[in-house]
């Protein structure tokens, strides 16, 4: 091992230099990698990194809006990769291309995730037709949530037709995820209240479909009576603008049961809601939401990176904790220190 060369090793794993112009030419042509490389761009905090990763999202953006974004929500154990990867691999054989993209709310807390531990949907993930991308780490929702924004964009440049966005069944994560979907999906278990799956009354109002998952077995008794608890719970909310009314089905993501009515349930709603107008209503609004969600982002960034204002912070934050300023007039002080910067 004399000869052995290091810097020569180096060198031949190095990644090569793209351009931006090699960036969006891979990415058009549908190459994963290179989609990939772009995300991992997307999801960096160096500013060189984000500089160019802007660029490649802009000439990108044209190509982009052809697809179907469908968020999946449920608690752990529900089912969720078992049904991804069942739905998934049925959605390939119809010759559709899908991105799976997670959105894991417990990643900024715990440092860990609730998705991301186990070896998940390893039959997918090995076709060529399919590109799954686990959460990006962030130190806010509202961060990791845009990360995934700027990341569809791109898969639909690459082709992508169906867009996955998974998350778990917390109640914050789902509101993210609700912004950035045409349509929301939730997963239950047959034989637990709604209490007891710690869903959300605002989850279940989001819902386009409530699935009854695990119905199978022994379950498919009391899955078909959750089925008719959601639909009656359904009914109660108000009608959706969307004029789509939300409905329960029942499913065996193991069993593969029910999965190609739900396809059918996507595809019946894409249609309708695009007849409607209903769908690029939604996606203008969905876009405005996500402008001012970035001026938020940016601001506040800029505002707590401001070594003189953060300084002043630490001081005021005390005199506020002591009662000696309000909390109102110290955030107008640093405001007013911020903008006469
Ligand atoms: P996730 O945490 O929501 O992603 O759930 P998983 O997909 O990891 O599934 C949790 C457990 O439920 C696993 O042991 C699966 O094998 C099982 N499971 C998933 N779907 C079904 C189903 O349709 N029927 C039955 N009986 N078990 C299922």
């Amino acid at each position: 091992m004399n000869n052995f060369n290091l810097d020569a090793l180096a060198q031949r794993f190095r990644r090569p230099q793209y351009t931006v112009e090699d960036y969006v030419k891979g990415i058009l042509s549908g190459d994963r990698s290179i989609l990939s490389q772009a995300i991992t761009l997307i999801e960096s905090h160096l500013e060189k990194h984000q500089q160019i990763a802007q660029q490649i999202i802009e000439r990108c953006l044209p190509h982009s809006g052809r697809s179907l974004r469908v968020g999946i929500t449920g608690s752990p154990g529900v089912g969720k990769s078992t049904f991804i990867e069942n739905f998934g691999l049925e959605i390939i054989q119809k010759r559709q291309k899908l991105a799976v993209l997670a959105i894991d709310p417990s990643s900024q807390v715990s440092g860990g995730s609730i998705l991301g531990d186990k070896t998940r949907m390893q039959l997918l993930s090995v076709e060529n037709q399919v590109f799954i991308r686990p959460s990006p780490a962030g130190k806010t929702l509202g961060g990791v949530a845009q990360k995934t924004r700027e990341t569809i964009i791109l898969c639909e440049a690459a082709g992508f037709e169906l867009i996955l966005v998974e998350t778990v069944g917390v109640g914050q994560s789902e509101t993210m995820v609700q912004s950035m979907v045409d349509f929301f999906m939730l997963l239950l278990l047959p034989n637990a209240g709604d209490d007891l799956q710690g869903i959300k009354r605002g989850v279940m109002e989001m819902a386009d479909l409530v699935v009854i998952n695990k119905a199978d077995g022994e379950a498919i008794l009391s899955a078909k009576l959750a089925q008719r608890q959601a639909a009656n719970g359904l009914h109660l909310f108000p009608a959706k603008a969307s004029g789509w009314t939300a409905q329960a089905v029942l499913a065996s993501a193991i069993e593969k049961k029910g999965l190609s009515e739900i396809h059918q349930i996507l595809q019946k709603y894409q249609s309708q809601t695009q007849q409607s107008g209903f769908f690029a209503q939604q996606r203008a609004q969905q876009s405005r939401y996500w402008l001012h969600q970035s001026i938020q982002q940016k601001l506040q960034a800029a505002f707590y990176q401001n070594t003189a204002v953060y300084n002043n912070l630490i001081n005021l934050e005390q005199k506020v904790e002591s009662g000696e300023v309000s909390p109102f007039y110290a955030a107008e002080l640093l405001l007013n220190q911020f903008l006469s910067k």
